[in-house]
């Protein structure tokens, strides 16, 4: 069997794949219905999951049910180099037993970068560690001196609980506790996003009322406040002496050298809406009809399914 060598492209990469999985499988992976069934029945959402849900059916069907991998890229790996800093930033903060200084934070980023040398051109490489520590540094001189006021803070929080009865698992990266009057078991969720500077505000916007209202919900605008959102909900309602204080977004983008914190309150008229939203994708999972492209052959997983995926075969009784 010919196999493309081309590692760093999207589209090769699925080429390969299709061509193992159908030599293995003959077309089992699109008229298994049993396994599919099984799949779906025991499906646990997290948020990312159910924003990729949301935003493409296919794209969720095959990446999220049939576990098809993407091509991973410079931003994706060096967005992860920048994450594993923060984290252990984070770490260092809880009890302000041990702090962090500068230098530490950077060097952390440093070897995550170096980690994923391989993955990248040299060029890319010199440039997007240049990039990570200008951007860090000023993350760390705006934000970390609030650190001192956090009672606690936790990161990389696990989570597993419902929405509306709908299984959710998950991971918030960071929870800190603040004081308001009087009361130290305030919370705030912090969600942390390396992409564009622009697209990463855009997506943190609450949908309005006329948004929320539109079937289907169309989550490109507000990706990034859905995923705090559930977060939140899912931390309240595990949690009854918790109070929720607000939802922040780190923005942190070496590619753009900015960086900010956006942060909303959150009420009970969010939370009925992230009710909503799991309800519907529950329902739509669950549809006979799943998934349902819109059948544009320009968009990549529509493209996918008409090139690749064969039909399926009625079995013979
Ligand atoms: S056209 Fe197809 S690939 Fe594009 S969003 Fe719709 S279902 Fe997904």
């Amino acid at each position: 069997m010919e196999i493309n060598e081309t590692n760093s492209n999207d589209e090769a990469l699925l080429q390969n794949i299709t061509k193992l999985l159908l030599s293995n499988q003959g077309n089992k992976i699109t008229s298994d219905i049993n396994w599919i069934q099984n799949k779906i029945e025991n499906y646990v959402f997290s948020p990312s999951s159910l924003s990729t849900f949301l935003s493409c059916e296919n794209e969720f069907y095959y990446t999220r049910l049939l576990s098809i991998p993407s091509a991973g890229n410079v931003y994706m790996a060096h967005g992860n180099a920048v994450h594993k800093a923060l984290e252990k930033l984070s770490l260092l903060w809880i009890n302000h037993e041990e702090k962090m200084d500068k230098e530490t934070f950077i060097q952390h980023f440093k070897e995550h970068w170096f980690t994923q040398r391989g993955l990248v051109s040299e060029e890319q490489y010199k440039l997007k560690l240049i990039e990570g520590e200008k951007v860090l540094s000023e993350y760390f001189d705006k934000r970390v001196p609030e650190f001192y006021d956090h009672i606690n803070s936790f990161s990389e929080m696990q989570f597993d609980g419902q929405i509306a009865g709908v299984p959710f698992k998950g991971k918030v990266d960071k929870v800190h506790f603040t004081e308001v009057n009087g009361n130290r078991n305030n919370f705030v969720v912090t969600d942390y996003k390396s992409g564009s500077f622009k697209g990463s505000k855009n997506k943190f916007k609450a949908p309005g009322a006329k948004a929320r209202n539109k079937i289907p919900f169309n989550i490109s605008d507000n990706s990034h406040w859905v995923q705090a959102a559930i977060y939140a909900y899912i931390l309240v309602k595990q949690n009854p002496t918790w109070i929720l204080n607000r939802i922040e977004l780190d923005i942190i983008s070496p590619s753009n050298s900015e960086m900010e914190v956006l942060s909303h309150p959150l009420d009970q008229e969010d939370f009925k809406f992230i009710e909503t939203l799991a309800l519907r994708a529950n329902e739509r999972l669950n549809d006979p009809n799943f998934p349902k492209g819109c059948g544009k052959d320009s968009c990549k997983w529509c493209h996918f399914t008409k090139t690749y995926m064969p039909p399926v075969e009625e079995e013979e009784d």
